[in-house]
């Protein structure tokens, strides 16, 4: 899961990033309402924590031009305690759901996962294809109705692949989605990753498509 994360506290921000990568997100992170904005018209989340109080353009204005371009991504909004206006504001303008400051780090880790349920089970239910069951709202994966584990990255990969097959995905579509901006990633990662996708599944499951990406058969 890609989260753009768009806080301009920095103790806040460094917090908040760290605890969800150890949770398997991929987290991008914004310190200004401008560049967000940039970002979310012009690159894909799957999710959006937004502080309503930024420097260049506040939150607020940020949800309302994402929710004008059509944008339905899940939005959580982060208030101070005494701002029951910008809250409701922040409602009306598109938030799906937002945090008092100072919040728990646990509960913001609940209201996401509540959050990407709603949004799985609004996009779509189980995906099932070439023998593989995959639940968006638990993220557990089946293959001949037997169990299998994944990473978070591979989950992610496969679900990508998966909604839905029959679409080529460029190489740097995918390592984008698994990484953000971070640096962290080697080249040959995703390569690693489809590797363990095909032994998990079938060798044949993912194609390669030469200088291109990866392609699922849609007829698997
Ligand atoms: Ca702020």
């Amino acid at each position: 899961m890609r989260l753009l994360l768009i806080e301009d506290d920095v103790a806040l921000g460094e917090g908040i990033s760290q605890s969800l990568g150890r949770e398997g997100y991929t987290v991008d992170w914004l310190q200004d309402g401008s560049s967000a904005l940039h970002s979310l018209l012009s690159e894909t989340f799957d999710l959006v924590v937004l502080d309503l109080g930024l420097p260049r353009m506040d939150g607020l204005q940020v949800l309302r031009r994402l929710r004008d371009s059509g944008s339905n991504l899940p939005v959580l909004i982060l208030t101070a305690r005494d701002a029951t206006e910008d809250r409701i504001a922040g409602l009306d303008a598109g938030a799906d759901d937002y945090l008092i400051k100072p919040f728990d780090l646990a509960e913001l880790k609940a209201r996401l996962r509540a959050l990407l349920r709603r949004s799985a089970g609004r996009a779509q239910s189980t995906i099932e294809h070439a023998g593989i069951s995959l639940n968006p709202g638990t993220q557990q994966v089946s293959y001949k109705g037997e169990p299998v584990a994944l990473t978070p990255k591979e989950y992610q990969l496969l679900h990508e692949l998966l909604s839905p097959p029959g679409r080529v995905m460029t190489r740097d579509h995918l390592m984008q989605l698994l990484y953000g901006w971070s640096e962290e990633a080697e080249s040959n990662t995703l390569e690693v990753h489809i590797h363990h996708l095909r032994k998990k599944f079938s060798t044949d499951l993912i194609r390669t498509i030469r200088g291109v990406g990866y392609l699922v058969e849609e007829r698997g």
